[in-house]
């Protein structure tokens, strides 16, 4: 018989981990400016002597997906304390992996905490990506589809396409700097399936869209409504200065923008 290979195996013991537990309450999509939140453990699921899986009722961490990188920080209760090394979404639920590090980790309230500088980068790194479409698009004068991007190390977009010339990547630069200073307030709000269509098919992730039962839209004053259920900064302005663009072009037909945010 076949072995199941590695990502085999973790898929199928996610679904054992969250069998019949219902959705996790996500606290980022509405409160993203959130560092703290008290929550209660439903289940845990303890992983060698020195590890656990931690199931929460509501959660402030946001998982891997679409580009951004898990949240880390820490969970405590009177009875443990818990290092949170990643989260992960499985089927509506957020499990969240962390090594022990004082006591037995069991079920009721516990205190959560992110590691909110790294949480606070991705999230200017997150909104500068949306702000880097609107701009190629402003500079080369056509509709920018998005293939994928990552906001950890390397941080980039991917962008179906050929790459911007030297003139082009400076003249994104400019006005997406320019737009920074300016200021702008990034604007979240919820449609029902089937009312975003319209507003949104000119959205460059458009055809990269899981599948939500409410969709979550994010507009950056002056931009294009985006569907996305990352975490964002409230004015474009805290992005700071975006630097180091530079464009690389990858196989079939791709290319990505690199970037840095800061002061
Ligand atoms: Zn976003």
């Amino acid at each position: 018989m076949a072995r199941p290979s590695r990502g085999r195996v973790r898929a199928m013991n996610l679904d054992e981990i969250t069998s019949g537990l219902a959705k996790t309450e996500l606290l980022y999509l509405k409160q993203m400016e959130l560092a703290k939140a008290e929550a209660k453990v439903v289940k845990v699921v303890p992983e060698k002597r020195t590890q656990a899986y931690l199931l929460l009722d509501k959660t402030i961490f946001h998982p891997k997906g679409g580009g951004q990188p898990s949240d880390r920080g820490k969970m405590a209760s009177d009875q443990f304390a818990l290092e949170i090394k990643k989260a992960i979404f499985h089927r509506g639920v957020v499990v969240h992996w962390g090594k022990i590090v004082t006591g037995t980790p069991s079920t009721g309230h516990v205190s959560c905490e992110l590691d909110w500088s790294y949480r606070y980068l991705v999230m200017r790194r997150h909104t500068a990506a949306h702000l880097l479409d609107h701009c190629l698009a402003k500079t080369t004068f056509a509709r920018v589809e998005t293939t994928d991007s990552w906001l950890d190390e390397p941080c980039y977009v991917g962008y179906r396409g050929k790459p911007p010339n030297p003139h082009d990547i400076r003249q994104v630069d400019d006005v997406a700097n320019e737009m920074i200073n300016e200021g702008g307030q990034v604007r979240i709000e919820f449609l029902k399936p089937g009312e975003g269509k319209a507003v949104l098919e000119n959205a460059p992730n458009f055809e990269r869209l899981p599948d939500l039962d409410e969709v979550r839209i994010v507009t950056i004053e002056g931009c294009e409504p985006i569907p996305c259920g990352g975490t964002h900064v409230a004015n474009i302005k805290e992005i700071g200065k975006l630097s180091n663009l530079r464009a690389e072009e990858m196989p079939e037909g791709t290319f990505r923008l690199h970037f840095s945010v800061g002061d």
